[in-house]
């Protein structure tokens, strides 16, 4: 039950490109823009194709295509949805929207009966395209997306085995939307124990559920990358008592290095079985979504076996 953060691009775009039934083009159009922490900015996106968006909800993700050069909405060939892979690939680089896995916060109605789409950005700087784009959204703005158009789609990661009755949760910033979106489905009595792990204390956003949650949020050090961030969340794991009742199922994202070494953590000092955790690579430290894709295509990305790099 694994996937790296090279998996996790290309089996968005695999989803897609194979699964054409499930998955479909949106136009996603900015309504509003709202910041939520020191890190996050909300999008809420609505137009008239996402009356056929269906959200599965929990960890769902989406391929957004971005506006590049001086373009201000995405321009991609008219292509159906099982050929817009190799339709995208074949775009010229300067002409090409740049693609980026993301997670969809919520979905709702309007009392006008409209669908609106919520996702929220991290904002990390702007020589990154994704983060740079999101810290100039402006209402008007429209982008295109490839995303459900079933609710039961592969791209909802969080699949809680049956006989499983606690969850414990790791999410880094880029994965605490999708965090919040689990915790908002989680139902009364479930056990949760989470560790969140964001880059400024203003970030600790506020979290909704029904589920018995038990959250340590782990503030990163200014500076702290690589090996040195890893071993920051190592500790507080390590120093955290788990249910010592209960079957866990463990739902892990976000860098790809941090992820590996909780999950090992996770199944070699805690036994929790490794079947019974999910673990997704969001990003991973020095390398963009290009970058993670081109590994996957050229088959470099680690093994899918979850044994592989224990
Ligand atoms: C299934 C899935 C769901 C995701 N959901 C969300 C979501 O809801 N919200 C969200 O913000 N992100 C989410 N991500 C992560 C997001 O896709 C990556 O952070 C992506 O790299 C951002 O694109 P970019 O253009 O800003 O940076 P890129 O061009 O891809 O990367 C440029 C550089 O920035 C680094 N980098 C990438 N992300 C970060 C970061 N957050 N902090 C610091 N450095 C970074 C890279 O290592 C690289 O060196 C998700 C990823 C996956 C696979």
């Amino acid at each position: 039950m694994t996937a790296t953060a090279s998996d996790a691009a290309a089996s968005d775009a695999a989803d897609a490109a194979t699964a054409a039934a499930h998955f479909r083009f949106f136009t996603l159009e900015v309504l509003r823009t709202r910041r939520l922490g020191h890190s996050f900015l909300r999008v809420t996106f609505g137009g008239e194709s996402l009356a056929a968006f269906r959200s599965g909800g929990y960890d769902q993700s989406l391929s957004l295509f971005l506006p590049v050069g001086d373009q201000e909405h995405t321009e991609l060939p008219s292509t159906a949805e099982d050929t817009w892979f190799g339709a995208w690939r074949g775009m010229p680089d300067e002409a090409r929207p740049v693609m980026r896995s993301y997670t969809v916060r919520e979905q709702r109605r309007t009392g006008a009966g409209e669908v609106e789409v919520d996702i929220d950005f991290v904002l990390h700087g702007d020589s990154s395209p994704a983060s740079r784009w999101a810290g100039r959204a402006v209402t008007g703005r429209r982008i295109m997306a490839i995303g459900p158009a079933v609710a039961e789609n592969k791209s909802v990661r969080f699949q809680r085995p049956e006989g499983t009755d606690t969850v414990l949760m790791y999410a880094d910033e880029t994965a605490l939307p999708a965090a919040a979106a689990i915790l908002d489905r989680l139902p009364a009595g479930t056990r949760v124990k989470a560790w969140f792990e964001v880059p400024h204390p203003d970030d600790r956003l506020s979290l909704h559920t029904l589920a018995d949650q038990e959250v340590t949020w782990i503030v990163r050090e200014q500076g702290a990358g690589g090996p040195a961030r890893t071993e920051r969340v190592l500790s507080a794991l390590r120093a955290a008592q788990l249910p010592a009742e209960g079957t866990p199922y463990a739902w892990l994202a976000g860098e790809a290095g941090t992820i590996r070494a909780v999950r090992r953590h996770l199944v070699q000092e805690r036994s929790v079985d490794r079947r019974a955790v999910r673990f997704t690579g969001y990003w991973r430290l020095g390398a963009s979504e290009e970058q993670l894709l081109a590994e996957a295509y050229a088959g470099q990305a680690p093994s899918e076996d979850p044994a592989s790099d224990l």
